[in-house]
């Protein structure tokens, strides 16, 4: 069994993961990540092309680990997390341990799982296909339906997993239509005489240069925008799929048919850490991610020990994960400067309280 004494240990490697930890080793504390995954990056390493600016995913990957001289640990599976009044101790299925004096949890979100959208298709139909999955093929350079074919026809589904009462999820994701107007505008490039759908709810493109995306992919690609409601796929014989909608505009049904379908799947939380956290309870809002998403300035004061930062704490783009995490590190930096006097080894003076 070996044991790392850490300042500050880091739940994922994701890009809040690596951009807090970047930002609280330069501040001179001892900082460590573990990760689950074989490879640090979280979602990085899926996307191809990133919005607003179609900087390459992997690109901005190397970039943020170039910067990395601390530990990150990977394929690590956290067993159980016990805290006392100084700290925090982690025990991994090795039988490693962590002592730290703070801990930042960025463990991302997960996509919605499109199956629970019967009535759509996926999984049902093989050239229903969701937007991760159309980021596997932008990077293998293949866009393809079922049969190998190029498409002629494909139709993009908006607010799949969101504001949906249906599935439990009330909030908006905040990043599918942007993500929909990147991946038509990838489609476009590769196959130039693509016919492109987009069928939204409204649109919400509130972060910087999105509405510049917008304007281009109408513009310049010839994407086509149809505010409607999707009700139900279906397949024809030669695999091609119908889509029954509601044209909200017009007020009246409609049809239409396309080779493939990308279903635009939502931000989720992800619980699985959930259950080994203390006191987690009052920590999760209402829409299932942590925190509770208020401006917090006595938290800024308090003997917190416990932070959070990224998509964790609500849908958002890589910028906005960034920017969060840089906040929290610095949030990180002051509760620890006030525990400098306290070496961590002291820490087992205490008695650890696992949870549940
Ligand atoms: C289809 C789609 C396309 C997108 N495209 C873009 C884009 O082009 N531009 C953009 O700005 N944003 C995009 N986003 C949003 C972007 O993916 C997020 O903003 C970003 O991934 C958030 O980073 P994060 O570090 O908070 O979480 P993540 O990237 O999810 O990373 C979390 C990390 O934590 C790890 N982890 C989770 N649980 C544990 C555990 N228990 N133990 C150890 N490790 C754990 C995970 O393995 C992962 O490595 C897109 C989102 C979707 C759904
Ligand atoms: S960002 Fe767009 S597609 Fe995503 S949930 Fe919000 S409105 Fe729907």
């Amino acid at each position: 069994m070996k044991i790392m004494y850490t300042d500050c240990v880091i739940i994922g490697a994701g890009p809040a993961g690596l951009k807090a930890g970047q930002l609280l080793h330069s501040l001179g504390h001892k900082v460590c990540i573990l990760e689950k995954e074989e490879i640090p990056g979280g979602k990085l390493n899926i996307w191809y092309e990133l919005f607003p600016h179609n900087e390459s995913a992997d690109g901005i990957l190397q970039q943020m680990l170039a910067d990395i001289n601390y530990p990150i640990r990977t394929s690590i599976i956290i067993d159980s997390i016990s805290r006392n009044s100084k700290g925090f101790l982690l025990r991994d299925q090795n039988g490693d341990e962590y002592r730290s004096r703070a801990l930042l949890i960025a463990t991302g979100f997960k996509p919605f799982d499109a199956r629970q959208k019967e009535e759509y298709g996926y999984g049902i139909f093989e050239n229903v296909i969701t937007s991760v999955e159309l980021e596997k093929m932008f990077k293998e350079n293949k866009i393809t339906n079922s049969k190998g074919l190029v498409p002629k026809r494909i139709a993009l589904i908006h607010c799949v997993g969101s504001r949906d009462i249906k599935v439990g999820s009330e909030f908006c994701s905040a990043n599918c239509c942007i993500t929909g107007i990147k991946q038509a505008i990838e489609l476009k490039k590769m196959i130039p005489d693509l016919n492109i759908y987009c069928l939204y709810m409204d649109l919400r493109l509130g972060g910087r240069f999105f509405e510049d995306c917008y304007k281009d992919s109408q513009v310049h690609h010839k994407i086509q925008f149809i505010r409607g409601r999707l009700s139900e796929t279906n397949e024809n014989a030669d695999q091609t799929i119908v889509l029954r909608y509601e044209d909200t505009l017009a007020g009246r049904p409609a049809k239409l048919t396309a080779d493939m379908v990308v279903l635009l799947v939502g931000m989720q939380p992800d619980h699985s850490i959930l259950k080994l956290l203390p006191d987690i309870d009052e920590r999760v809002g209402s829409d299932g991610f942590f925190g509770n998403g208020r401006i917090d300035q006595a938290d800024q004061n308090s003997d917190n020990d416990l932070f959070f930062a990224g998509s964790c704490t609500g849908p958002k783009s890589i910028i906005q994960s960034t920017d969060e995490a840089s906040e929290v590190a610095f949030r990180v930096n002051k509760y620890l400067k006030k525990r400098l006097h306290t070496s961590i080894q002291d820490q087992y003076d205490g008695v650890w309280i696992q949870h549940p």
